[in-house]
């Protein structure tokens, strides 16, 4: 397939896709969308930012219209499940867009909020559930809802819920499926070995599309880091926010208490920014994300809570204010910027602790990470890191300018 006009849809989902100005497919969604359609179990991986949710969802709809609109739903028929509140919030409202003109109902299901709504959007009868396992399994116990005649199961940044941290959640909620033949769909940027292994026992020869390049980041995404001592980031982000081409900028911390303190430094400083992690209330987390999405906020520290599928337009620079532990999370997290049509720059700060961390990421990604200097902040790349590029780094301007 490669243009949506040789796709079969249905009028009311072809209005959509012109709706939202999607000219072409991407490569992922040519090679998805007609085996989901058939109704193939499907591993996807493409790199970040190239339309995963589209490939799951438009041949979901494509099914949906095709059904006989006078057969009853036996309970929710398509459970797409996400690693965080926020990303399950984006997915649900991709389909609502891509859903547009065709009556197809979605229940959102989180933690952190309310049950009033949940209750009421289950007690319509939903074709589709969109959740967090937390507050799903909560739903799926207390009888709101269940998933008897679940058809498709997706699997959103599917190595993370696979690992050791959401895979007793998933277990939970697949003993709530029913018997019947149903469909498995995951879907990431990064699916490691160990993960894949695991997968494949809940998939029924799967169809496997593997559009990532050797380099598993985009192109777009120039990538640079800074020697730095521990004590001198506050004053390396600083600076680094001060620059003016820094229009839309992630900063990820390690730890919780991190991105507060970063956050109170840089609110003291008169930076509009705002923080989101898991232990600041879902009002707050909300808040947070919107206010950076609209661009009240040009600054978000965040922990890698939202390392994962947020979609959020113009994100000019990710600075990775700790550098993550393994590189699925750094791909992730530089993700966030270059998205769709877009370019971007990820710019991480590598302390003496970490740079065998940072190698180890620098060898599995396949090309260098440039190394960048900012004169009177950072430390020279000496001894075991080679510096890779000239000394002063257009990112940093060259030096120290005025703050704002
Ligand atoms: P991924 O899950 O691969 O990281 P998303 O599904 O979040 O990516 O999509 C990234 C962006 O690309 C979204 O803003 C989405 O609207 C846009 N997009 C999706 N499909 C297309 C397409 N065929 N043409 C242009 N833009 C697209
Ligand atoms: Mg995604």
């Amino acid at each position: 397939m490669n243009a949506f006009s040789d796709y079969p849809f249905d009028e009311r989902i072809r209005r959509a896709i012109d709706d939202l100005g999607f000219t072409k497919p991407t490569p992922i969604q040519s090679q998805t969308i007609e085996p989901i359609a058939e109704g193939r179990d499907v591993i996807g991986i493409a790199q970040t930012g190239t339309g995963k949710t589209a490939a799951f969802v438009l041949p979901m709809l494509h099914r949906h219209v095709q059904r006989d609109p006078d057969a009853e739903n036996e309970g929710p028929r398509i459970l797409i499940l996400s690693p965080t509140r926020e990303l399950a919030a984006q997915v649900e409202d991709s389909i609502r867009e891509l859903a547009a003109h065709v009556d197809f109902r979605v229940a959102l299901l989180l933690g952190g909020v309310p049950y009033g709504k949940q209750l009421q959007a289950l007690k319509d009868r939903p074709d589709a559930i969109v959740a967090t396992p937390g507050r799903l399994i909560d739903h799926l116990q207390q009888k709101n809802t269940h998933l008897r005649g679940l058809e498709v199961f997706i699997l959103d940044e599917a190595d993370r819920m696979l690992d050791m941290g959401f895979m007793p959640a998933i277990h939970q909620i697949i003993s709530f499926l029913g018997k019947g033949k149903r469909q498995t769909l995951m879907f990431s940027a990064t699916f490691p070995d160990p993960i894949a292994r695991l997968a494949a026992r809940l998939l029924n020869d799967p169809v496997r599309v593997d559009v990532s390049p050797p380099v598993r980041t985009p192109e777009k995404i120039r990538q640079g880091a800074f020697y730095i001592e521990k004590v001198r980031k506050p004053k390396l982000i600083r600076e680094l926010l001060s620059l003016p081409n820094m229009t839309s900028v992630m900063v990820f911390c390690g730890m919780k208490v991190e991105a507060d303190f970063i956050y109170d430094v840089l609110a003291s400083d008169g930076f509009k920014v705002g923080v989101l992690h898991s232990d600041r209330g879902q009002k707050e987390r909300t808040r947070a994300l919107e206010s950076f999405r609209n661009g009240e906020y040009p600054i978000l520290i965040a922990t890698d809570i939202a390392a994962r599928g947020l979609d959020i337009k113009d994100v000019s620079h990710v600075i990775n204010y700790d550098l993550p532990n393994n590189f699925e999370d750094y791909v992730h997290r530089v993700g966030r910027t270059a998205r769709a049509e877009a370019d971007g720059e990820a710019l991480s700060f590598v302390t003496p602790g970490d740079l065998l961390t940072f190698q180890k990421i620098e060898a599995e990604l396949g090309r260098p990470i440039e190394r960048f200097d900012f004169e009177g902040v950072t430390m020279p790349w000496t001894g075991s890191a080679p510096a890779a590029s000239p000394a002063a780094s257009p990112a940093a301007g060259g030096g120290r300018r005025g703050r704002r």
